[in-house]
C-alpha cells in the first residue's frame, strides 16, 4: 500500500488580458476550480492506476475541503487520513495570461498546519503502509516526524518541492530523493555541474540511499548504490499537451511500482510511461491515466 502524505489545494485559475498594476483591477475569464496539492495529486495518479492508496493531508472545514475530498474518493483513496479544520484549506490562486505564463499565489492554509502530532496520532496508517510518499508543502518537521514514524522495511520516496535545505536525517531515508532539474541545481548550488549524472552523484553524496531525477521529454536517470551508477531511463514519445502535474504522476508511479518489489530503474520505466501519458492531457489530476488509459496511450 501506498501513502501520500502531502498538501491538498484548489487550484483557482482565471484567464486574464494582462496582470493588474498595483492598485489596479483587471476583469478575467470565469473561474476554473481544480483540485491540486503535490499530496493530492500524487494520491489520485496512484489510485487511478489502481494502487491501493492512502492519502494523510489537512484541508479546512470549508467547500474547498469538501470538493478536494470528493476528488480524493472519486479516484479511490482512502481519506480516513484526510484531517478537516484548523485553517482554510490551502489555494493556489492563479492568473494565465495570454501566452500561458502563469502567475501564482499560494495560501498553504490548512497544509501548513499538519503537524508531527498528526502524524503521529495517524499510527496504523504509517504502519500499514509499504511505501510512504511526501513533498515539501506540508512543514519539514512534519516530514521529519514522517521519517521518523515509518514501520521497519517501509521504504520511503521524497519529492523536496518546494526545493528547501534538507537535515541529514530526511536525506539518510530517502530512498529515492525524487528531483526535477530545478530542484536538483537548487539543492546543490552553484557547483551542481552541467549533466543529470553530475547532479546524481552530487545528490547521493548528500545521503540519500538513491537519487531519480526526471528529465522532462528526456525521461528520467536512476543512481544507486555506493558506486552510484546512473541509468538512464527514455521517455516514450508523445505529443505534449500541459505538462502540468506529470512530475507528481511520475513519482506516484514510481513509488507504487517500487512497493510492488520492482528495482529502481524498472520502476522508473513504468513512471515515465505515466508521466507522458499525463502530459497528453490538460491539467493535473484530470490527465492521469487509469491502467488501461495507460496500456493504450503509452503501449509498453
Ligand atoms: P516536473 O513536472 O516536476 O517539472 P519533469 O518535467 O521532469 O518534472 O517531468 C516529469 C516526468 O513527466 C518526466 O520524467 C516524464 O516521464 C514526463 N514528461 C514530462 N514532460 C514530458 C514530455 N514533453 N514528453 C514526455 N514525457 C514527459
Amino acid at each position: 500500500e501506498l501513502l501520500v502524505v502531502g498538501s491538498a489545494n484548489a487550484d483557482l485559475v482565471v484567464g486574464v488580458e494582462r496582470r493588474p498594476a498595483p492598485g489596479e483591477t483587471v476583469l478575467g475569464s470565469d473561474l476554473a476550480v481544480h483540485p491540486g496539492g503535490k499530496g493530492g495529486n500524487q494520491a489520485v495518479a496512484a489510485a487511478r492506476l489502481g494502487a491501493r492508496t492512502a492519502l494523510l493531508a489537512r484541508v479546512g472545514d470549508d467547500a474547498h475541503g469538501v470538493l478536494l475530498l470528493d476528488a480524493q474518493r472519486a479516484a479511490g483513496v482512502d481519506t480516513v487520513g484526510v484531517l478537516v479544520g484548523g485553517a482554510p484549506t490551502g489555494v493556489a490562486l492563479i492568473t494565465v495570461d495570454p501566452s500561458g505564463d502563469n502567475s501564482i499565489v499560494v495560501s498553504p492554509g490548512a497544509n501548513a498546519r499538519l503537524t508531527p502530532e498528526d502524524i503521529r496520532a495517524a499510527g496504523s496508517l504509517l504502519s500499514a503502509a509499504r511505501v510512504v510518499s511526501s513533498q515539501l508543502e506540508i512543514p519539514l518537521d512534519t516530514v521529519a516526524e514522517v521519517v521518523r514514524t515509518l514501520r521497519p522495511g517501509a521504504r520511503f520516496v521524497l519529492n523536496p518541492s518546494p526545493p528547501a535545505p534538507l537535515p541529514a536525517e530526511v536525506l539518510a531515508a530517502c530512498d529515492p530523493l525524487v528531483v526535477n532539474e530545478h530542484e536538483a541545481r537548487v539543492i546543490l548550488g552553484d557547483d551542481a555541474g552541467e549533466a543529470p549524472e553530475d547532479w546524481a552523484r552530487g545528490l547521493l553524496a548528500l545521503g540519500p540511499r538513491s537519487v531519480v531525477i526526471t528529465l522532462g521529454a528526456e525521461g528520467a536517470l536512476t543512481a544507486e548504490g555506493s558506486a552510484g551508477t546512473a541509468v538512464r531511463v527514455p521517455s516514450p514519445k508523445v505529443d505534449a499537451v500541459d505538462t502540468t502535474g506529470a512530475g507528481d504522476a511520475f513519482t506516484a508511479a514510481l513509488g507504487w511500482r517500487l512497493g510492488l518489489g520492482e528495482d529502481l530503474p524498472t520502476a522508473a520505466a513504468y513512471a515515465v510511461r505515466v508521466g507522458a501519458a499525463a502530459v497528453t492531457r490538460k491539467g493535473a489530476q484530470d490527465s492521469y491515466p487509469t491502467a488501461a488509459e495507460l496500456a493504450d496511450a503509452v503501449p509498453e
